[in-house]
Parts: C-alpha cells; structure tokens; sequence
C-alpha cells in the first residue's frame, strides 16, 4: 500500500512539514521544488511517510502524556 502522508523536516528551520505523497510526486515531477512552509527553504528532507498521520501525532503525544494517555483515548 502506497503512503499517504510524507512528511519533510526543514534543515534551516528544522520545523516539520507534513504533505500529501501525491502532491509532491506530482510537483516533482513538474521539475518544482518542495520548499519549507515557515522559513521558504528549499532545504527540506523526507523524514518519514506514513498512511496513517494520527502514528506521527500518536509518537509525539505518547512521550509528551506517557502514563496519561491510556485514559486520554478512551473515546
Ligand atoms: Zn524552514
């Protein structure tokens, strides 16, 4: 199953950009550039891609609550 999401870290910024893999594929190939949302560097690498954006949500908010969470997802 192809991924979904694709997810780009900015080298000057190092914030992250989250993107739709058939849109960059797409901008790609039109010879264009995936450039960073905050700072507009073209510097930007692809971190990880993922089907499912609530696992890269999911990591963070894991080491953030630990304990916590089991309760936070009950509904
Ligand atoms: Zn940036």
């Amino acid at each position: 199953m192809e991924e979904f999401y694709e997810v780009y870290k900015c080298r000057r910024c190092k914030k992250e950009v989250i993107l739709i893999a058939d849109e960059v594929a797409d901008t790609i190939r039109k010879s264009k550039y995936i450039s960073c949302s905050h700072c507009g560097s073209k510097e930007t690498v692809k971190d990880t891609s993922t089907s499912d954006l609530r696992k890269c949500m999911d990591h963070s908010a894991y080491k953030r609550v630990k304990g916590a969470m089991r309760q936070v997802r009950q509904e």
